[in-house]
C-alpha cells in the first residue's frame, strides 16, 4: 500500500473529495482508514489535515473507528484556499519512466492538468490514468499543495492540436535547437496560461514538428544544447517555467 497518508509537520494530510466546512463528518476512503487505523494505529481524537482542492486545508479530528472505517470531523479551516499557476504539462509517455514518476514530480512542480499525449513515435500507448491520478495524489498530500492535478486520457496529437484553446500558450519543447531558450521565451510572453509539450524517446517526426510550428498558440523553445531525456525535460521546462513566470519567483 502506498503511503498515502503524509506526515506534513507531524499530521496526517488527507485529500478527499466532499466539501469541507465546520462540524460536517466525512468517511475516509477505505485505503486512508485502513493504513490510520492499521499502520499508523490512530484513535479517536488524532488531528488530521484535509483539503479538498476547493475549500483550502482543514484541521479536522477523528471522531469513530470501526474496523475498516474512520470518521473524521472538520473542526476549522486553517489554511484558506488559493490560486496557482496555470500550468498544463501535455506529455509523450515514455517506456523507460514509468509515468507514475512523472506524474508525481511534475504535481510537486505544481502542474494543473496531465495530458498524456500519443505521438507517432510513442512506444508506450496504453496507459493507466487512475495509477497516474493516484500518485498525483500522493504528491499533492506530500508537497502541501491545495489542489490535485487533473489527469486526462491520452489523446492523440493532431486531435490535441485541433481543440486547442487559442488563448493558452503551448511551450514546444523542441530539440531540433532552433527555438527560442525557454527563459526568454517566457519573458517575452504576456499570457496568464502555459503549457509545456514534450516528445517521446524517438522525439517528434517532421510532419509533427511542422504541424506543431505552424499552431498560432506555439513557441517553440530549446532547453539547451544537450538532448534531454523526455521526462528530464518535462521537468525541467516545468522548473524554469516556475522560477520565470510562475509560484518561485
Ligand atoms: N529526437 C531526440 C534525439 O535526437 O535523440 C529524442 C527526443 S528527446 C529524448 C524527448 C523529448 O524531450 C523531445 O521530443 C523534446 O520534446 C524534449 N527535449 C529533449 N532535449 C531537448 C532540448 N535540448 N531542447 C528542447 N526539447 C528537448
Amino acid at each position: 500500500m502506498n503511503d498515502r497518508l503524509q506526515q506534513t509537520g507531524g499530521e496526517v494530510r488527507l485529500y478527499v473529495e466532499s466539501a469541507l466546512r465546520a462540524d460536517i463528518r466525512i468517511a475516509a476512503a477505505e485505503g486512508q482508514a485502513h493504513y490510520l487505523l492499521h499502520v499508523m494505529r490512530a484513535r479517536v481524537g488524532r488531528r488530521i489535515r484535509l483539503f479538498n482542492g476547493r475549500d483550502g486545508e482543514w484541521l479536522a479530528g477523528i471522531a469513530e473507528v470501526g474496523k475498516h472505517r474512520c470518521i473524521f470531523e472538520c473542526l476549522n479551516r486553517i489554511r484558506a484556499q488559493s490560486a496557482s499557476p496555470d500550468i498544463w504539462l501535455c506529455f509523450a509517455p515514455i517506456k523507460k519512466t514509468p509515468a507514475d514518476y512523472l506524474a508525481q514530480k511534475a504535481t510537486e512542480l505544481g502542474v494543473a492538468v496531465l495530458q498524456p499525449v500519443i505521438t507517432r513515435r510513442t512506444v508506450v500507448t496504453r496507459v493507466n490514468t487512475e495509477r497516474l491520478r493516484a500518485n498525483a495524489i500522493e504528491a499533492a498530500e506530500q508537497s502541501d499543495r491545495l489542489t490535485v492535478p487533473e489527469v486526462r486520457e491520452p489523446v492523440a496529437l493532431h486531435s490535441l492540436l485541433a481543440g486547442w484553446p487559442t488563448e493558452r500558450l503551448l511551450i514546444f519543447c523542441d530539440e531540433a535547437g532552433d527555438g527560442l531558450p525557454l527563459a526568454q521565451a517566457l519573458r517575452k510572453s504576456n499570457s496568464k496560461s502555459w503549457t509545456v509539450l514534450t516528445g517521446p524517446e524517438g522525439g517528434f517526426d517532421p510532419v509533427e514538428r511542422d504541424a506543431i510550428r505552424a499552431h498560432p498558440s506555439v513557441v517553440p523553445v530549446s532547453l539547451g544544447p544537450r538532448i534531454l531525456r523526455a521526462d528530464t525535460a518535462a521537468l525541467g521546462a516545468l522548473s524554469v517555467f516556475q522560477a520565470i513566470a510562475g509560484d518561485w519567483s
